[in-house]
């Protein structure tokens, strides 16, 4: 048995979701929308399965979809991407964080991650032989600092894992942070992969910026999507892979060997998906931004300081001014038996030294979910 993975805990996304079936909570844990997704993508994925997209794609995912891809990407992050040698499909972006990481790192070498960190990449860093360089960030601000990425680098980093937006913290990085990161990353020719599933779930006008985008970073940049975060269809694990062609040459080789393909009716109607009007992404984020203010002004009127989210499904409340005593965990599992609402505790994504105070909502759900949720809460205010 691998011992590795043996020792780990299951994941705090399932563990809470079980809490919650448990106590018939209203579940502000795990991340995903209360709403189906759009009907007219379902509907496609529908029609392609009757209609007999049911046999292995080829391996680098359809034309149809890695054109939609490269064409999508052009409009909205002025990035300029071959199909044929630059985009691959996946079957998630776990997926492909997974495979970069086998295709990309040798045992022994260093990959510089941030913490919070999302609870699958440390596993899968050290699974693949890599010596993890944790950069820590912390509340109010999370930001990255100059000091931080300068202790965390060394001649042996190899591999940068970077999010954003970031989840937990719901935090876009600016153009600063971004470019100090390019800084580092050309400096020690290590890789810059990047997951940037949340690239759609970005509030108050903001506008996602690509590492692709950045100076130097085209040729040594992994840029990571993901059709179910865009869609708001979490199970439907379709991701999408942009590297070079050099880093794509061997990155297809991990991913024909992880799972070979994806669903192919998944594939075109996520094509169909990527062309709707710019309206319909515009209004999406509209809508989880409403639902973003609602809960955070539902959680101040009870008294939670709720920290500032830019991005993702989640914002998180500080627990400390309340009680410096209160723990994240203790905090979160009371609240699910007590008060019949589940939440994260972000001392999870932490490697070491967690901050154990700061707890994750989800928002991206109903307004009467999130009234039901914020009903219950008003027990422990
Ligand atoms: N990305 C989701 C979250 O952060 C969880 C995914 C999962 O359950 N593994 O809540």
């Amino acid at each position: 048995m691998n011992s590795l993975f043996s020792a780990l805990p299951t994941t705090v996304f399932e563990t809470m979701s079980a809490l919650a079936r448990q106590h018939d909570a209203v579940n502000l844990g795990q991340g995903f929308p209360d709403d189906p997704g759009p009907r007219d993508v379902r509907e496609k994925a529908a029609e392609a399965v009757l209609n007999g997209w049911n046999q292995y794609p080829p391996m680098m995912g359809t034309p149809e979809l890695r054109r939609a891809v490269a064409d999508h990407y052009r409009g909205w992050q002025g990035l300029d991407l071959d199909p044929d040698t630059e985009v691959m499909v996946t079957s998630g972006a776990t997926e492909a964080i997974a495979g970069a990481l086998l295709a990309l790192i040798e045992p022994g070498d260093e990959v510089v991650l941030f913490q919070p960190l999302y609870d699958a990449y440390l596993p899968l860093v050290r699974r693949a032989g890599g010596v993890p360089r944790l950069v820590r960030l912390v509340p109010p601000h999370w930001r990255l600092t100059e000091e931080a990425l300068a202790e965390a680098f060394t001649p042996r980093t190899k591999l940068v894992l970077f999010n954003n937006p970031h989840n937990p913290t719901g935090r876009v990085f600016d153009a600063g942070e971004l470019a100090l990161l390019a800084h580092f990353c050309t400096r020690s020719g290590a890789a810059l992969v990047s997951d940037e599933v949340w690239e759609h779930v970005i509030f108050d006008g903001r506008e996602h910026r690509s590492v692709l985008a950045l100076p130097g970073m085209r040729e040594r940049a992994v840029k990571i999507g993901s059709a179910g975060k865009i869609f708001g269809m979490t199970g439907w694990k379709v991701g999408f892979v942009c590297a070079a062609p050099e880093l794509m040459r061997v990155l297809s080789k991990a991913h024909q060997f992880l799972t070979f393909t994806t669903p192919p009716a998944l594939q075109h109607a996520v094509a169909y998906g990527l062309g709707k009007e710019r309206d319909w992404f515009l209004g999406t984020r509209e809508g989880l931004q409403r639902s973003r203010d609602r809960l955070a002004e539902g959680l101040g009127a009870l008294g939670f300081p709720v920290l500032p989210s830019a991005g993702t499904y989640f914002l998180n409340v500080d627990l400390a001014p309340l009680d410096p005593g209160l723990r994240d965990e203790a905090f979160c599992r009371s609240l699910v038996a007590r008060e019949g609402v589940a939440a994260i505790p972000v001392s999870a994504f932490y490697a070491e030294q967690p901050v154990e105070t700061v707890v994750r909502f989800c928002f991206a759900k109903t307004d009467a979910t999130i009234d039901q949720a914020l009903e219950r809460l008003s027990g422990f205010a």
